[in-house]
């Protein structure tokens, strides 16, 4: 191998990393251990009804930062695909997230905007949390008791095995609530589908005379052969330092594929079940993402769901608990174990890094080893 700098992992952090260190004239190597290129924002025409179906779940583009938008709009347009779903609570469907819809369906009321702030304090004061310690918490001072209890408090017993109130208030925030009627899951300015899939726009970041991609190869199984050479680890942290402070939690996904012969099973990419007697988190209809291609006759579905992750199965989210956070800071203060070791990416920093915020930091780095080796 004739590199200058490896790199492990062929996510957004990975390929951002070498696609910008080869324009700037390093040679560089790419180690993936998976049989295709794009980590979990991957995506690929499926066989059977040729639709582009996203492997990992649903990934949509969104972001506010000119930077990262201009950037990754080198290797792909967009579609004008804008994200809405919707969740089943006791078999009705409401808007999610949480807005007027939602309100005025589960209260069985015609509340206008300027009535709801009233409406929900009143909701709020009930429960008098002034400072919330965790994630149930601050969804009460959010949206009251009776709204917490519908829509996020069995979704998130399944999507995390934990009580709400062992979870860190910031995941809820991830979720806005509205007092208007506008449903778009995202508030970001830009957003959209790659028009040809995400799998093609990795292929065109990765495809320069200075990458060498190398598939199915596990960079633990070739470390100890490539010497020290400035390395970008993107896989998770704990596994790198061979997890002797202990394992960090992730969760991983199971995904049910099931195919329909019918154009159309639930009107919406992405319908989440908020009841915690149903297993699976939600459905995943991929065919919603791209009403600019043909239509087809049948459809294709994920149904998702999330259990805890072995150490064989892929990890997908960090997990934020206090063990977890104390459990970082160890792996954090460790020097690794080579010189030149940058950590990136949502498993190198065990960090709920979306597509955009991953690009922006890959783009950070990428110039701090570029301005390094001058
Ligand atoms: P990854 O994409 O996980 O890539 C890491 C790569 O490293 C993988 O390919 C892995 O195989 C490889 N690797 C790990 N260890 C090794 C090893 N030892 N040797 C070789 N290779 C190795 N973000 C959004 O912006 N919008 C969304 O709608 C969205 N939806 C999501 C839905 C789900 C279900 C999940 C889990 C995430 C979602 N995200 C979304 C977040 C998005 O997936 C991440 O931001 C993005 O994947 C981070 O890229 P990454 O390069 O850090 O990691
Ligand atoms: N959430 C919920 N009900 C929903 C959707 C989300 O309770 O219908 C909570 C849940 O705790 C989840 C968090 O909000 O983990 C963030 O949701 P998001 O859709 O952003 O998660 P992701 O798409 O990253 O899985």
């Amino acid at each position: 191998m004739t590199a200058e700098i490896i790199i492990i992992g062929t996510g957004f952090f990975g390929t951002t990393v070498a696609q910008q260190l080869a324009e700037a004239g390093r040679k560089v190597a790419v180690i993936e251990k998976r049989s295709h290129i794009g980590g979990n924002s991957y995506s690929e025409i499926d066989t059977e009804t040729g639709i582009e179906i996203h492997k990992y779940g649903s990934h949509i583009f969104h972001t506010s930062n000119e930077m990262t938008w201009e950037y990754i709009n080198r290797f792909t347009e967009f579609n004008d695909y804008r994200h809405t779903v919707w969740t089943t609570y006791q078999s009705r469907p409401y808007s999610m997230p949480i807005n007027l819809n939602t309100i005025n369906t589960f209260y069985n009321t015609n509340l206008a905007p300027h009535e709801i702030p009233a409406f929900i304090a009143k909701e709020i004061a009930k429960e008098k949390i002034h400072s919330p310690r965790n994630l149930e918490e601050k969804a009460i001072t959010l949206i009251g008791r009776p709204l917490y209890e519908a829509f996020i408090k069995g979704y998130t017993i399944k999507q995390w095995e934990k009580d709400p109130t062992e979870l860190s208030p910031d995941i809820i925030t991830r979720l806005p609530v509205r007092h208007n009627y506008n449903n778009r899951y995202f508030n970001d300015k830009h957003e959209g589908i790659p028009l040809n899939g995400y799998g093609k726009l990795f292929e065109r970041m990765l495809d320069h005379q200075n990458i060498e991609v190398r598939l199915n190869t596990d960079y633990f199984d070739i470390k100890n052969a490539l010497g020290d050479i400035p390395t970008v680890y993107t896989g998770p942290i704990d596994r790198f330092f061979n997890f002797k402070y202990g394992h960090l939690d992730w969760r991983t996904i199971d995904f049910d594929r099931r195919v329909h012969f019918i154009p159309d099973y639930q009107g919406c990419s992405v319908m989440n079940y908020a009841d915690d007697s149903i297993p699976y988190t939600r459905i995943h209809e991929f065919k919603h993402y791209h009403p600019e291609r043909p239509q087809t006759d049948s459809t294709v579905l994920f149904k998702e769901f999330s259990r805890i992750a072995k150490q064989s199965d892929e990890p997908y989210y960090p997990v934020n608990t206090q063990r977890n956070t104390n459990l970082l800071e160890q792996y954090s203060e460790e020097p690794p174990h080579q010189k030149n070791v940058f950590f990136g990416g949502r498993l190198g920093e065990y960090r709920y890094l979306d597509m955009d915020t991953t690009i922006e930091r890959a783009l950070e780095i990428s110039k701090q080893m570029i301005n390094e080796h001058a």
